[in-house]
């Protein structure tokens, strides 16, 4: 197991070499992957590479379907999925040649923040944010949004959705506060981790250089007429109010300020006054689609929804395992003996993915992906609901066996999925 082997008895020199002939041999095959060039020799050791690249550069023609499978999309990449998503979608918006990107900073700057994810993170690692940028991408299309978003509403959507949990140590705001973590101290105890994925993300868009040709500061070219003095503002959007941009976005994915935003959503929708002709609604409106695709996993098809939830507790029951081994109090969520993962997922999805979700179904009036995704919510929940009644009527018997498990009619309307 490579990650053992990294993380294990091996000395740091040899394992930072490692580590780069991995991350060499990944960014060798998504280069050949993106530039669609699929090396041909017949008869050698690659044969079986090539046959996983024109798999995978098949699942990118249906990269908008919401049974998207990133995991295996993952595999086939490679490892190399938040990278390869990223060029494919910068592709199809046109991007590159909009903000005229350099293709080498390009992926000195995707190759950064994919690398800062930690692998060993059973949840917060690179494929989770691989899979938010698929999923806000299925959002930017909706066609409530689609027509408004500019270039620069679109660069920025899915800039936040691929780097919002860069650097994700593993363990919750309260974990860090409570252990006086030197970022808890840094952040103020405020929004840490999302302030910490910000701030890493700008770190590796100047290291990288990839916005270095656009202005840094507005600028303002004052214009005198006949009837006074007038300024203008230069068309390229200045890298500063980009990175603000960025942070904002960033830093609605805290899930702690949850209520605030689900008020003013439903206060905008209740009122109907959403103008997305105004870049301050088009934001906000961005702010809530990172929101959905953060915590869209039990929107999905029960086979890719159940994967997610079993990472992310799993992810808890290691800060629970941590906090037991220091004696501090066990977090929420995070008792592996009290804490069964049916609990888990019902708690979440009836208090903070439902109600966000009832809202965005409003706004999308509603879609065809917002219909098939709320179907798979109430599914989802309801076969979690009877795991856990499984689980507590069994509890002295047998485990019961999770992956036997299906939600009632599923795969009926598999054909249907948007
Ligand atoms: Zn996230």
């Amino acid at each position: 197991n490579v990650c053992q082997f990294l993380s294990g008895e091996v000395e740091s020199g040899t394992r930072r070499k490692v580590k780069r002939l991995l991350s060499f041999q990944r960014y060798c095959h998504a280069s050949r992957l993106l530039r669609g060039l699929v090396p041909h020799t017949p008869g050698s050791l690659h044969l079986l590479d090539d046959d996983y690249l024109g798999q995978a550069g098949h699942m990118l023609s249906k990269v908008g379907t919401w049974n998207f499978d990133i995991f295996l999309f993952d595999r086939l990449t490679n490892g190399n999925s938040l990278v390869t998503l990223m060029c494919h979608l910068f592709n199809v918006y046109g991007l590159i040649h909009h903000f005229q990107l350099d293709m080498v900073k390009l992926h000195r700057f995707l190759g950064m923040v994919q690398e800062d994810y930690h692998s060993q993170n059973p949840y917060h690692n690179a494929v989770h944010a691989a899979d938010v940028t698929q999923a806000m991408y299925c959002y930017l299309k909706e066609p409530k949004l689609a027509e408004q978003l500019s270039p620069l509403d679109v660069f920025l959507g899915l800039m936040a959705a691929a780097s919002h949990d860069v650097d994700h140590p593993g363990v919750n705001q309260p974990f860090l506060i409570k252990t006086r973590h030197h970022l808890a101290s840094l952040y103020q105890n405020t929004s840490v981790l999302e302030r910490h994925h910000w701030r890493s993300t700008v770190g590796m868009l100047r290291e990288s250089g990839l916005l270095s040709h656009l202005p840094q500061w507005k600028s303002i070219y004052p214009i005198i007429t006949y009837r006074g003095t007038y300024s203008i503002f230069s068309l390229t959007p200045p890298r500063q109010d980009m990175e603000q941009q960025l942070g904002s976005l960033i830093l609605a994915t805290d899930i702690s300020r949850q209520n605030e935003f689900l008020l003013t959503f439903r206060e905008h929708l209740d009122n109907q006054d959403l103008d997305l002709q105004l870049a301050s609604h088009r934001h906000f409106m961005l702010q809530i689609a990172l929101k959905c695709a953060d915590i869209c996993n039990p929107c999905r098809a029960w086979e890719l929804s159940r994967q997610w939830s079993e990472r992310v507790c799993e992810e808890f029951y290691r800060q629970g395992d941590l906090e037991r081994k220091f004696d501090l109090e066990i977090s929420p969520m995070c008792n592996q003996q009290a804490d069964s993962v049916p609990a888990n997922q019902i708690g979440f999805i009836s208090y903070i993915v439902e109600p966000l979700f009832e809202e965005w179904y409003r706004f999308t009036e509603p879609s065809l992906l917002s219909q098939t995704m709320m179907g798979h919510l109430h599914k989802n929940k309801a076969c979690w609901s009877r795991l856990r009644y499984a689980q507590t009527s069994l509890e002295t018997q047998t485990h019961p066996q999770i992956d036997k498990l299906e939600p009632e009619g599923e795969g009926e309307e598999g054909e249907s999925v948007p």
